[in-house]
């Protein structure tokens, strides 16, 4: 049984920043407000996410990090509709398989926090205020053909950063603080809820990706059949030579989705000469039941029911945003 839960970790599970990853919607799923995360040796050796969301109850710590166990879906039917980042239940199974991992959790109105060390299952007493802490040390100590291929922790730590990122830039409203070795890298303010989205986003965009981003970017909002987009996107001169920076989510969930893509870039089309990449940040809501998440082990790629409708409304969108540039 050992072997399959590393076997299957291998899937969700691939480096640091995985782990940030799933830590990170976890936190969201929640109801985070703020999250730090902690890091040494770009993750390798430890990283600590810590939120204040609803905590887990003590007799739950367990099961939590049971293989498949979800607490956010009941039945398949409910996928159709699903409202949160997590569904599959297998992150902490497989984090837990691979790393020494521990759970500290407290829920409202419960008279302390507790503690469960995932390899010997001791659960203890302890001290935090209400929400959850889950530590994650030594990644892949069991399993040193996967250890061997982490990179630099330099570069370990670039994808934890990045991972942070694409969390931080779809919630706004959260505050995210980023700790390596000690050090406090990054500290993302949460935005005020009287802020409009639109407002809180560019502010939220400013804080992670720098002044110059905003400056040289344009707000998108368009909605088309049942497609809502916003967002930004980037000035043709602020074209990049790298495709670095196009984020696109749906429903709040960071994807690599080639619909959207080629629609972004096809409304660049007549502006963008060359080999050039626009840089976008695309936020794209649909009916749940419109998008199938559970496509790959990472929730990385989506599938719309109706690609081409997507595809129209975010090629319009950006389309719309150029044009007002030019007007
Ligand atoms: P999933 O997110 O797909 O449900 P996970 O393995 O990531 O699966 O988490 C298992 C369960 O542990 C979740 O369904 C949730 O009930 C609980 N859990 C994990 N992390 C947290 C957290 N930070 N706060 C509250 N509950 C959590
Ligand atoms: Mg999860």
């Amino acid at each position: 049984d050992e072997l399959i839960s590393q076997i299957a970790a291998g899937e969700v599970i691939e480096r640091p920043a995985s782990v940030v990853r799933e830590l990170l919607d976890n936190a969201l799923d929640a109801g985070a407000t703020q999250i730090a995360v902690r890091l040494l040796a770009g993750g390798v050796r430890l990283i600590a996410v810590e939120d204040d969301g609803s905590g887990i109850e003590a007799a739950q710590l367990p099961t939590a990090l049971k293989r498949h166990a979800t607490s956010k879906i009941a039945s398949l039917d409910d996928l159709e509709s699903v409202g949160t980042m997590g569904f599959r239940g297998e992150a902490l199974a497989a984090i837990a398989s691979v790393a020494e991992t521990t759970l500290l959790s407290r829920t409202e109105g419960a008279g302390s926090a507790w503690q469960l060390q995932a390899r010997t299952g001791e659960l203890q007493q302890a001290a935090r205020a209400r929400g959850t802490t889950v530590q994650v040390k030594e990644l892949f100590f069991s399993v040193p053909a996967r250890r061997k291929f982490l990179k630099a922790d330099a570069t370990e730590l670039a994808h934890c950063v990045e991972a942070l990122r694409r969390h931080a830039l779809a919630r706004p409203d959260v505050g995210f603080a980023l700790w390596h070795e000690g050090k406090l890298l990054e500290q993302w303010r949460a935005q005020p809820a009287s802020l409009p989205p639109q407002q809180a986003l560019a502010r939220r965009m400013a804080d992670v990706l720098g002044e110059d981003f905003l400056a040289r970017s344009l707000s998108v909002a368009h909605e088309e059949g049942g497609v809502r987009v916003t967002g930004r996107a980037g000035l043709p001169d602020a074209a990049r030579s790298r495709a670095d920076q196009q984020y696109a989510w749906v429903n709040g969930r960071y994807v690599r989705d080639k619909v959207i893509s080629h629609a972004a870039r096809s409304a660049y089309e007549d502006v963008l000469h060359g080999h050039r990449q626009p840089v976008w940040l695309l936020h794209v809501q649909v009916d749940a039941a419109r998008v199938d998440v559970n496509v790959h082990p990472t929730k990385i790629e989506v599938r719309f029911r109706d690609s081409r409708q997507v595809h129209q409304a975010v090629r319009h969108a950006v389309e719309n945003a150029l044009a007002a540039s030019r007007a």
